[in-house]
């Protein structure tokens, strides 16, 4: 049996996390591996993807899960017959918790809209299970320069029952403020959705998504491909918003991931 010994060396970035961040993990190896041999590794028992960015050049994004316990993590990178073990070290963080009480048919809602809700939120689900080539390019951008109005992982109990977790970014921003993407993708949604209002959905390969909420217009169209900054669309206030912001999420391998760490991200 032949041996395939491919050294190789792991990058990590960055290599200290919280709950909800997403972290960049680079394979060199000193020639060009067999298909077989192509790195992997896993992380809190989930296997990590990577993606042949050059020959001999292996890249994967890693969402850290909110509900990740925090303590340094084991990664272990195996490539042909070598293996290497390096450690993350997920911190623990205390995200905000906020009471608010809203009219109750805000809460509670009624038997026809829970219905679509729950249909969206299927439809949702099943674009954040692909994993398509990359498309992204260098650093994320941020979609507005207006303040942020609510970060990430904040945990809202409306009325003192319900609760729910912010999962992701909100943007204060007039109506009619231009939105950019925040990288460049393709549009793989866009709908007036129960929550979302007008929605957008781009595709950035890699099982990355970044999804754009409460529009008052669209400026791009279904499987349109668009570049990084490009003007996709206007802030506004559809769907369920109190008042006209961004809600900005960003999706990987379909799980919730704070915008802001993908920004920091240096791609
Ligand atoms: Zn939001």
């Amino acid at each position: 049996m032949p041996l395939h010994l491919y050294a190789f060396n792991v990058e990590l970035k960055p290599v200290e996390v919280v709950p909800g961040d997403v972290f960049l993990l680079k394979v060199i190896t000193d020639k060009n591996p067999a298909s077989s041999d192509f790195p992997t590794a896993e992380f809190a028992g989930k296997k990590i993807d990577f993606y042949q960015d050059t020959d001999n050049h292996f890249i994967a994004l890693v969402p850290v899960d909110i509900d990740t316990s925090p303590k340094k993590h084991i990664i272990t990178v195996t490539s042909g017959e070598k293996e290497k073990i390096i450690r993350i070290r997920v911190k623990p963080y205390k995200f905000l918790t906020k009471k608010i009480t809203l009219p109750e048919e805000k809460v509670i809602l009624g038997p026809e809209d829970l219905k679509r809700a729950e249909r969206e939120a299927g439809l949702l689900k099943s674009f954040f299970s692909q994993n398509t080539a990359r498309a992204w390019d260098g650093r994320f951008i941020t979609p507005t320069d207006t303040p942020v109005s609510e970060v990430f992982g904040v945990k809202r109990i409306m009325n003192g029952e319900k609760t729910s977790v912010h999962g992701g970014m909100d943007y204060k921003g007039e109506t009619g403020t231009p939105i950019k993407a925040v990288n460049s993708g393709r549009v793989v949604l866009k709908d007036e959705l129960f929550f979302g209002g007008n929605t957008l959905i781009i595709d950035h390969g890699m099982g990355l998504f970044s999804v754009y909420m409460h529009l008052s217009e669209f400026r791009v169209s279904k499987d349109e491909k668009i570049l990084k900054g490009q003007i996709i669309g206007l802030a506004g206030m559809t769907g369920r918003a109190t008042g006209p912001h961004l809600h900005l999420g960003v999706k990987l391998q379909g799980i919730n991931v704070n915008p802001l760490s993908l920004f920091k991200l240096d791609l």
